[in-house]
């Protein structure tokens, strides 16, 4: 049985949209033309303007926008690149799929994101790089990070695949470091209908390679300078986020404004910790995600009343099978650990109603009230 109040549900979002999703899609199925054309070249340039970076490459997926960047920056084999021990696990393949090797540093327990001391403390003489990543759409410790990166000299790649539209002190994600990445797989922030990437910069030197190494590594027709990989962001996807950008600002409102009726339903509840954006952060929410050591009994509990939810980690990704090779032991990231075996994200989308948020606050509430 499917839940009653679900994680996400894109029919919702595409049911408000639809007549100009259908144009959209109509307009490029009737040019002919969909890989590399003027709906790419065009949201390109939407996306650069609407983070504040001079350049904007669209790519094949967030995975892709990590891998490249790195590449296009000269990061890969023998170097070592810092990711946090809490995220999607795509964070720490894109660093591998560069040829560099993840290093996991562990997390703020507060804020979820990396830590900056860890950061440090992580790093050798091999360490070209960090991947700092806006973990549930909360901004991560730029100030610190940067100034531990600039330290060392590392390059700085932004991870805001969850983060569309936050700002830091005041600057949106995709700005705040030396190059970022966006993926724009469906239940993102912005979301395409498949899957959609980009990398945002403002080195014209980066986003020249990132340009080539998307499509075969060529410069010039014909003319394959390097060994680039095929990872182009197609016209229907590129037309879809057209459509989409212009209501990423609503959208983003109402996941906060979903956010404030948890955090103000859920205060009393005292064995439950909410989230926490840090000073002077914009959180845009892609998760809402608390915290309990009761997290597995109020998870079945939530479905047994039909309330989907999600564990965004259920492991820290240092302790994955794909990366058991670099030898990390139970016990290397405790904060990402602890926070692997006690989050729980609940339900959060925009299309989400309030007498569903409603409901949902009042089932962890009773929940907590029989604990
Ligand atoms: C979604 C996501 C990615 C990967 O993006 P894809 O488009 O699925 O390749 C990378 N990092 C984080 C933090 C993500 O949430």
């Amino acid at each position: 049985m499917s839940p009653t109040i679900p994680m996400g549900d894109l029919r919702r979002e595409y049911d408000r949209i639809h007549p100009e999703i259908d144009q959209a899609i109509e307009r490029v199925l009737r040019r002919g033309w969909f890989i590399l054309g003027q709906e790419c070249e065009a949201f390109e340039a939407e996306w650069a303007a609407y983070c504040g970076t001079a350049h904007s490459i669209g790519v094949g997926n967030g995975t892709d926008a990590i891998h490249l960047a790195l590449r296009a920056a000269g990061v890969g084999t023998g170097d070592e690149v810092v990711v946090p021990a809490l995220t999607a696990a795509f964070t720490a393949l894109g660093v591998a799929l560069a040829g560099a090797t993840p290093v996991f540093a562990d997390v703020d327990p507060v804020h979820c994101t990396l830590d900056a001391a860890a950061l440090a403390a992580a790093i050798t003489p091999r360490t070209a790089a960090v991947v700092p990543v806006h973990l549930y759409g909360c901004p991560a410790d730029m100030e610190a990070i940067c100034q531990v990166a600039q330290r060392h000299g590392l390059l700085v790649v932004e991870d805001a695949a969850q983060a569309h539209g936050a700002r830091y002190q005041g600057t949106r994600v995709g700005a705040l470091g030396d190059v970022a990445a966006f993926s724009f797989y469906p239940s993102k922030n912005l979301g395409a209908y498949g899957d959609a990437g980009a990398v945002c910069t403002d080195d014209a030197d980066v986003a020249q390679r990132v340009r080539a190494l998307r499509h075969g590594g060529q410069r010039a027709a014909y003319h394959h300078e390097f060994l680039g990989t095929n990872s182009r962001l197609d016209e229907i996807q590129a037309a879809v986020l057209r459509v989409k950008l212009p209501h990423l600002g609503a959208w983003n409102r109402r996941r906060r404004n979903l956010a404030a009726q948890y955090d103000a339903g859920l205060a009393e509840v005292a064995a439950l910790t909410r989230p926490v954006a840090p000073a002077d952060a914009e959180h845009v929410y892609h998760q809402y995600v608390v915290h309990t050591s009761l997290r597995d009994a109020l998870r079945d509990y939530l479905d047994g009343a039909g309330v989907a939810t999600s564990i965004h980690y259920p492991s820290g990704v240092h302790l994955q099978p794909a990366f058991a090779d670099l030898g990390y032991e139970p016990g290397s990231c405790p904060n990402a650990e602890k926070l692997a075996a006690e989050v729980l994200s609940l339900p959060a989308f925009p299309q989400l109603t309030t007498s569903e948020v409603k409901q949902v606050i009042r089932l962890v509430r009773f929940f907590f009230a029989m604990h």
